[in-house]
């Protein structure tokens, strides 16, 4: 019986830590979320430098006459005069940019209203003078202003100004600028949206062609477990690992993998060969040491019980290890392809009727048969092997007697339908377990409670399915655990 192919559910964080194909996608995502977050911050901040350097250029250009009148007055204050600087401030002010002179005293020189085009108020200039006061006002900075110097105030119109001293000469006087950035802004917003989006997109995009790819990758791998899973011991020597169009890596594996199958079938087979030898050399001085101690038992009248106690244990242990060898046996001839039946048609009534009789000799628990109404009429017939039915019949019966408990009765019937025939073996016992369920036919197989109950070498229902199967029948079996469990043999009617 093949193993179980399909591997057990796992929780999402060994399938995402756990797993390679998990791994991969973790580590590709993340590569592609830095890089993408890295190259769309770097793009915003560019942008960022350049509207702040084209403004800069702006203003150091519309303010030069300006800075190199306040360096003069610096330097010779008989120079100073105040008018022609106030005409320069006016003319340089403009709707957007508003020019200031902050005196080494404290006091202001601003453009004149009347002949300025700009709509800065007085209001602007001591908000933009408070700013640089204010330690807190950094904490309305815009990322437009991220790395410079300068500041961004509020007019009442709600208009934003970016504002900073721009020169500052040898007396202490500082040329003013604020600068109204709102349209700036407004574009700076777009950039980030747009931006934004874009890194949103790729990163869906590129997440799904990450999955894709790594499962397209991780495929052969794939591939490889399944076609592994699904070799058994009897496939062992024909089973190779083909993959179509995989990874040099994969083919290497699966090229150690056959040729780890190669040696496995090669030792796999020498046992057996082994087993068979062994078990046909140990078989024949058994059966003579069985009959010998068979015949002291019945002539034992001058032992004591204790010495036929010993004697009749001795008999039972020769008699178990002589069915194990046999059953060895058969399992390799099937093998090897000597397993011999002869099939004819069989009155499997009469076959039920017999073994029913011989395990009661060895039975204390009821043993009850029931045949269908057509068994009175003649014979019901099978296509099978009188002995091998009967030695299949005694397996089951024995194995109901192993597992119940005591006195609960084993019930066999026999049934007809659509050209076939069913036995149905059915105990009151301890049951199988589901996951044990798909696995009592394997050889050496034992059931876990199976194993707290009783001796046994797992043997008995691997010969039972194999001789069933030579007669062109088959076996299943339903269970529940403290419930009991029910055989099917189903076999061609003859
Ligand atoms: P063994 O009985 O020597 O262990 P078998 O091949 O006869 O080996 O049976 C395989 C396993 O199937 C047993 O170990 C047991 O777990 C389970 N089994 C078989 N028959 C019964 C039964 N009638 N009731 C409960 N379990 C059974």
């Amino acid at each position: 019986m093949a193993p179980q192919a399909g591997t057990p559910p796992h929780g999402w964080r060994q399938r995402l830590f756990g797993s390679l194909l998990g791994q991969l996608r973790l580590a590709a995502f993340t590569t592609v979320f830095l890089g993408f977050t890295a190259a769309s911050a770097f793009t915003v901040l560019i942008n960022q430098q350049c509207l702040l350097r084209q403004q800069q250029a702006g203003q150091r250009q519309a303010a030069t006459t300006l800075t190199a009148w306040l360096d003069q007055i610096g330097s010779d204050p008989s120079l100073a005069n105040t008018d022609q600087l106030r005409q320069e401030l006016n003319r340089r002010s403009v709707t957007e940019r508003l020019f200031w002179v902050e005196r080494s005293d404290g006091s202001l020189l601003l453009p004149a209203a009347a002949s300025s085009e700009a709509t800065a108020s007085p209001r602007l200039v001591e908000l933009s003078m408070a700013s640089y006061q204010d330690s807190w006002s950094r904490q309305s900075f815009t990322p437009l202003l991220v790395g410079t110097n300068h500041r961004l105030v509020k007019d009442l119109e709600g208009n934003s100004y970016l504002t900073h001293p721009l020169h500052r000469s040898a007396d202490g006087s500082q040329l003013w600028v604020a600068e109204d950035v709102s349209t700036n802004i407004a574009t700076f917003r777009t950039i980030l949206l747009a931006v934004a989006g874009v890194w949103i997109l790729c990163l869906v995009l590129t997440s799904v062609a990450i999955s894709i790819l790594t499962r397209r990758i991780l495929q052969p791998l794939q591939d490889l477990h399944r076609m592994a899973a699904g070799v058994t011991s009897e496939s062992l020597a024909s089973s190779h690992l083909k993959l179509d169009q995989a990874p040099l890596e994969v083919e290497e594996l699966a090229g150690s993998f056959n040729d780890l199958l190669d040696r496995l079938a090669l030792a796999w087979s020498q046992q057996r060969h082994f087993v068979g030898l062994v078990s046909h050399e140990l078989r024949n001085p058994l059966m003579i040491i069985g009959g010998y101690l068979r015949r002291l038992q019945r002539r034992g009248q001058n032992l004591d019980p204790e010495q036929m106690r010993a004697l009749a244990t001795t008999e039972a242990e020769t008699h178990r290890i002589t069915r194990m060898l046999n059953d060895l046996l058969d399992l390799s001839r099937s093998e090897s392809g000597q397993l011999q039946m002869v099939l004819a048609p069989v009155a499997v009534d009469e076959v039920l009727t017999t073994a029913c009789d011989l395990a009661r000799s060895q039975l204390s628990r009821p043993l009850l048969l029931t045949l269908p109404k057509e068994a009175a009429e003649g014979p019901i017939k099978a296509v099978a092997e009188t002995d091998r039915l009967q030695q299949v019949l005694l397996n089951l019966i024995e194995n109901a007697d192993k597992y119940s408990p005591p006195g609960r009765p084993i019930c066999l019937d026999l049934s007809q339908d659509a050209g076939k025939l069913c036995i149905s073996v059915q105990d009151q016992g301890i049951g199988i377990s589901p996951e044990d369920i798909p696995k009592v036919f394997d050889r050496f197989h034992r059931g876990r409670n199976a194993i707290e109950h009783e001796r046994g070498s797992g043997l008995g229902l691997s010969v039972v399915k194999l001789l069933v199967e030579a007669m062109g029948g088959s076996i299943n079996v339903e269970s529940e655990i403290a419930v009991g469990s029910r055989f099917h043999i189903h076999l061609p009617a003859a």
